[in-house]
């Protein structure tokens, strides 16, 4: 027998006309690419995101076809985000950070129609052009500008769009399985790969998102996604926010610590989101101008590992820090890191040990580890292992791909990790990444959490390089604190009595700054060109004493 109830397909419309209807006077603030502010409310991104999707119609553009955007974090792209995915067509969001080479492949294998821009990528727009035979509109994300119209003859301007539009469009009622946006893997090897969420998978995942020991967002927030809208959907924010009826700032192209402090402290942020170097650049600007973030009340760490003494200077500003694991293949959030009912008696420093891991999965994602003859490992919090995944919000096939991304139904996330029985989950490295030395393995992330709790180190990499008689042994790459001069060997004592011996880096090369690629993240590839030899030169010390 079937149940009996209305069946409403989950659309990104009806996430839009929620937030239109209930939280209309809702702030979005918006920093604008070319500086100042623009103030707007959730009921005019909602008028103005069917007066896009009218003109796209005009345009010709077809439902299903895929519109791209190169754009900062701005109430434009908001609306685009909407307009586009509600009105049945695929929001392309593109990482301006990549080579040109790479964008236009992916462009061209997503045979983009509509190309959105801010004026910041203008000369990235007009390099790429001659290369893109599918886009048959570019619209600069601003008022009529004539200079623009000279470098990009035939370009279109969003507020023309806009004030041409229809407000009075209506959304059509789509199938809850169609195509709302596409994002591909950053492709540190090999070409981009193209996930291809649903409107179903993104209402799922943001409710999910917003649970209380998940994100848990609400009405009462004041929400900057600092993450990118071009990185996994700002990780589903901008879907959340709707859902809950959450006020919106967003930071536009200055997402260096002193702007971001500004905003926070101005709009009265309670909740943030982004990468450890993002906030390691807020951190110093706070230290710096004295401000106590008071109204900061959580921070979202995510995309890479948190390291602890990130999460202590955080509580010394009484912000919470909310560890997060996910990837793009996940919409991306996988889990989060929340205490359960019999920790609350717990003493406070127990509390904050369990906090550090990236957390157990939310409702809707299921995760295993296996070995590499794909047995599944025990739960025990110590058995490091594969880490896998399936869920309502998990890729299945790449975009254009022949066959499903799965092993036996299931996606392998390419990570390293132990779970314990309760699911909390650390990821040890990627798999890509873990230093195997005499065939013991040495967790990266371990070593950069440690060196990063140093006072006089601000950046830290740990790479496997390769040994004469261990294959590979862990060498840290460091960054040190301004005015600093920290040693090797004061380095490498500091690992004393907080690592067995043998998992000790054999040295210590100092840098002026790490590689990171476009989404903050450390380029430990381009690391282990640069250094991965370094204990093999007769000068290294090849021998490690620890061992
Ligand atoms: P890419 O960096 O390849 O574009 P994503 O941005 O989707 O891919 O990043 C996914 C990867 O980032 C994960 O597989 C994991 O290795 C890493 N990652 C994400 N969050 C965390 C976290 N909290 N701790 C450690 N690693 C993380």
């Amino acid at each position: 027998m079937l149940g009996q109830m209305m069946q409403m397909p989950l659309l990104i419309s009806s996430l839009l006309e929620h937030a239109e209807r209930y939280h209309g006077a809702t702030e979005i603030i918006s920093v604008n690419t070319s500086g100042g502010k623009t103030r707007t409310h959730w009921a005019a991104v909602g008028q103005r995101a069917r007066q896009l999707a009218s003109q796209l119609d005009q345009l010709g553009i077809q439902a299903g076809e895929c519109c791209a955007t190169l754009a900062w974090n701005n109430h434009r792209h908001l609306e685009i985000y909407f307009g586009v995915s509600s009105s049945g067509r695929v929001c392309h969001t593109i990482n301006p950070r990549l080579f040109p080479a790479q964008l236009s492949f992916i462009i061209n294998h997503a045979q983009d129609q509509v190309l959105f821009f801010d004026k910041t990528f203008l000369p990235l727009v007009v390099g790429l052009r001659e290369h893109l035979p599918s886009v048959k509109a570019y619209v600069l994300l601003d008022a009529p500008d004539a200079v623009v119209e000279v470098q990009l003859p035939g370009v279109l301007f969003y507020e023309d769009l806009i004030a041409a539009g229809d407000s009075q469009y209506q959304w059509p009622s789509l199938d809850e399985q169609s195509a709302s946006s596409l994002c591909y893997t950053s492709g540190t090897t090999g070409d981009p790969k193209g996930v291809l969420y649903s409107h179903r998978s993104t209402v799922l995942h943001s409710l999910a998102v917003s649970l209380p020991d998940s994100l848990g967002l609400s009405a009462q927030d004041c929400v900057m996604p600092v993450v990118p809208m071009f990185h996994v959907n700002a990780w589903g924010i901008p879907y959340a926010a709707a859902l809950t009826g959450a006020s919106l700032v967003m930071p536009g192209p200055g997402l260096d610590g002193a702007s971001l402090l500004q905003l926070i402290d101005e709009e009265q942020v309670t909740l943030a989101l982004g990468v450890p170097t993002i906030w390691q650049g807020l951190l110093s600007a706070i230290e710096k101008s004295g401000s106590t973030v008071p109204s900061l009340k959580r921070t979202v760490v995510g995309g890479a590992a948190c390291p602890p003494s990130m999460m202590a200077k955080f509580r010394d500003y009484g912000v919470d820090t909310i560890h997060a694991w996910g990837m793009t293949e996940l919409s991306p959030i996988g889990t989060v890191n929340a205490l359960l009912h019999k920790h609350m008696t717990l003493p406070i420093e127990d509390q904050q040990q369990i906090r550090l891991s990236q957390g157990r999965p939310v409702f809707g994602i299921e995760l295993r580890l296996i070995n590499d003859q794909g047995e599944v490992l025990a739960n025990d919090g110590k058995t490091q292992g594969n880490l896998q995944c399936r869920g309502h919000w998990v890729v299945d096939t790449y975009f254009h791909a022949e066959h499903p991304a799965l092993e036996a139904g299931w996606f392998s996330t390419g990570d390293v990790a132990t779970m314990d029985a309760d699911g909390y989950m650390q990821i040890r490295d990627r798999s890509k990444d873990i230093i195997k030395s005499g065939g013991e393995w040495i967790s990266t992330v371990e070593l950069e959490n440690i060196a990063l709790a140093h006072p006089d180190l601000i950046g830290a990499a740990a790479i496997a390089a390769k040994h004469e008689k261990w294959d590979e042994r862990p060498l840290l790459i460091a960054v040190r604190r301004e005015g600093r001069e920290p040693s090797a060997a004061e380095i490498l004592a500091f690992f004393d009595g907080k690592i067995a011996k043998w998992q000790i880096p054999d040295a210590v090369i100092f840098v002026e700054s790490l590689p990171l690629n476009g989404t903050g993240k450390l380029m430990k590839n381009k690391l282990r060109e640069q250094f991965g030899e370094h204990l093999l030169q007769p000068a290294a010390d090849a021998k490690p004493s620890t061992i």
